[in-house]
């Protein structure tokens, strides 16, 4: 399960859920190279794809940054735990990227069920919340600035009619999460903020059935193109670090222009 041991409460550690592909892997791989040659340690979590999280795990020891993979439903109360108790046995936990979430098939607004509006909301609102909640009992008062990133959408602003309004309303919670927990904390040693992505070439696009929509709707980006799950790292990465440090509450967009 361990691509590095480390253990020393020294060590500090990083959350990122849902770093077996897309943008939370981006955003490992980034932070690897960003931490190479410091004591930090990544728990990364995943849901289905050990195998995927496991080299993503091995990618990042390879530049000597510690690294643990967990399986974990963030909808899970007790799966979020255990994310958390991983992140103790490793260090003194700094940083949380929040970014695991899906996306349901492309639905008019009138055909959304129950059952999925509720899955999607538990997996992007309750384990937003409560991995929010875990790593702030940990990283409130402490001795260095404590980061926590949400990975939004800017489907919380334009609301995706006819495809995922399910979606973009989670989307639009996590935001509002992040104002307020921002708000709440910020005397306390601790940043919340949000990314906004636009259009990324990820899996999730798969998962919604048009695995094409980002080429499909490039032309609408002013920039003209989707962006790159590494983009998005970039920011996240900047965020978790020392020059982000007067930047809470900030839901920063990141959609080429869109
Ligand atoms: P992705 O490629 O589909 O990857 C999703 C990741 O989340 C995988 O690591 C997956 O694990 C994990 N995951 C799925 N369900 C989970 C659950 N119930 N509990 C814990 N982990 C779970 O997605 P992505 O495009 O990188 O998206 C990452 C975040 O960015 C999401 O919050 C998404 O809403 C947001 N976002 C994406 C875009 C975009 O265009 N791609 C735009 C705006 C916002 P397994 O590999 O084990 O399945």
């Amino acid at each position: 399960m361990n691509a590095n041991e480390t253990t020393d409460s020294s060590t500090d550690v990083t959350v990122i859920t849902g770093a077996s592909r897309g943008i939370g892997a981006a955003t490992a791989r980034r932070l690897a190279q960003q931490l190479a040659g410091t004591d930090h340690h990544l728990v990364l979590s995943y849901v289905n794809n050990a195998e995927a999280a496991q080299h993503v795990a091995d990618e990042v020891a390879f530049h000597g940054v510690g690294a643990s993979i967990v399986q974990a439903d963030v909808s899970q109360e007790a799966d979020v735990i255990a994310i958390f108790s991983e992140a103790d046995s490793r260090g003194r936990l700094t940083g949380l990227v929040n970014n695991a979430g899906i996306l349901d098939t492309i639905s008019p607004f009138v055909e959304l069920t129950a059952e999925r509006i509720e899955r999607t909301w538990a997996v992007n609102i309750t384990g937003t919340f409560l991995c929010a909640r875990e790593a702030v009992k940990r990283m409130a008062d402490g001795p260095t600035t404590g980061s926590i990133v949400n990975v939004s959408s800017r489907a919380a602003s334009f609301g995706s009619p006819w495809e995922f309004i399910d979606y973009a309303a989670s989307k639009g919670a996590v935001d509002t999460m992040t104002v307020g927990l921002a708000t709440e904390v910020a005397g306390r040693n601790v940043r919340v903020n949000a990314v906004r992505p636009g259009l990324v070439h990820t899996d999730i696009h798969r998962s919604g059935g048009d695995a094409g929509r980002v080429d499909r709707l490039a032309e609408r980006i002013p920039i003209g193109r989707g962006g790159q799950p590494e983009e998005v790292a970039n920011l996240i990465a900047w965020l978790l670090s020392d020059e982000a440090s007067y930047v809470t509450g900030a839901l920063m967009d990141i959609g080429g222009g869109r």
